[in-house]
């Protein structure tokens, strides 16, 4: 039996099925989550969506009222819905920890049947039945797949293609990374006939820039930016003093990582964001240069090869005084 067909057999002996992704949200987390929510309402089935943390700004337009709770802000709602579930789908995460404290205690509590569908590397064996395919792009992909190959391609439309489309779209830094293979335009040209109005996604999504949101991204290029050229390393921190100034709304600085990375000569980008006492960390890197083991070694982290994140309790002083020292040992010098 496929996995799809597994999947769905799962699904239609549940009665309280919950779709949970990682914190802090991005488009392949909520555009997945939201794509296969849609999907079981079409095939009768009721769920609700679940995440750590809420929904950024910029991918608000995606979704319904009630789609999506937040443990964040509903704490008890939340705790009740994964005590009462189930089913537990996981998608867009490797490991329960990746779904923050509160939830993955929730998570790992649960006596529910879990089904992880996701792309990272390295998974956990915390499920029941496991869709890991870090060769792909995008967890969204993946829900498409399930739709696809459990013969439910005709309830495919605008409502459960757009998150799925938005999701390819955020995870393939806009169909660029090597992730990105015939079958995923075979998808999405698929998405398209389906009713998908793929410039209104990109529209949506891009430009609906707030100025703050811009000003903050000028500033950061133009006076925060670290180059080691040496190395190819560039370097972007942000304190929480710099991010106050610009009213910082989560999501702000999504895709800026990647901006410092398309400098002429940066092979690695790491961009550092203070908040709460602590320092976020998102790292990106181009072809066969990995990023992933310095985020696991010391960020407590990890990631793809060329994606990767993490958090450290230094100060951002301190995270680039250690970074500078950690540069010889992970990354080879450029013409060395
Ligand atoms: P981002 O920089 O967009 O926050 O994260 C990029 C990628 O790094 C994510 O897709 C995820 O694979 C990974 N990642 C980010 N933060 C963490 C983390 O704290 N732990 C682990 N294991 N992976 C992370
Ligand atoms: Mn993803």
């Amino acid at each position: 039996m496929n996995v799809a067909k597994e999947i769905l057999e799962l699904v239609d002996k549940s009665k309280n099925i919950v779709i949970t992704a990682h914190r802090s949200p991005d488009g392949d987390s909520i555009g997945s989550s939201l794509g296969l929510y849609r999907f079981l309402k079409a095939l009768g089935h009721e769920s609700i969506i679940c995440h750590p943390d809420p929904c950024p700004l910029y991918l608000e337009w995606l979704k319904g009222d009630d789609e999506i709770v937040d443990f964040d802000q509903n704490e008890e709602r939340v705790s009740e819905l994964m005590q009462n579930a189930d089913l537990i789908f996981c998608l867009d995460y490797n490991g329960a920890g990746r779904v923050g404290k509160g939830m993955s205690e929730l998570l790992t509590a649960s006596s529910a049947k879990k089904i992880m569908i996701d792309h990272h590397p390295y998974p956990d064996d915390f499920v029941d039945i496991s869709a890991s395919h870090p060769e792909v792009c995008s967890t969204a992909q993946l829900i498409m797949e399930l739709i696809v190959k459990s013969g439910n391609e005709s309830l495919l439309n605008d409502s459960i293609g757009a998150p799925l489309y938005l999701g390819i779209v955020t995870d393939t830094g806009s169909f660029r990374f090597s992730s990105v293979t015939p079958r995923t335009h075979e998808l999405l040209a698929l998405l398209l006939k389906n009713g998908v109005k793929h410039s209104e996604v990109h529209e949506k999504t891009f430009d609906n820039n707030r100025l703050d949101r811009m000003k903050l991204r000028g500033y950061a290029i133009s006076e925060k930016l670290e180059f080691i050229p040496e190395y190819g390393v560039v370097m972007l921190p942000l304190t929480a003093e710099e991010l106050e100034r610009f009213n910082y709304q989560k999501g702000d600085t999504e895709g800026l990582v990647n901006v410092a990375l398309s400098i002429e000569g940066a092979n690695v980008a790491i961009l550092m964001s203070e908040k709460d006492g602590k320092v976020k960390l998102s790292f990106r890197s181009l072809g066969t240069i990995k990023v992933n083991g310095l985020a696991q070694d010391h960020f407590d982290g990890g990631g793809h090869a060329n994606a990767a994140g993490g958090i450290t309790s230094e100060t951002v002083d301190e995270t680039l005084e250690k970074i500078r020292g950690l540069v010889p040992s992970y990354f080879e010098k450029i013409n060395a």
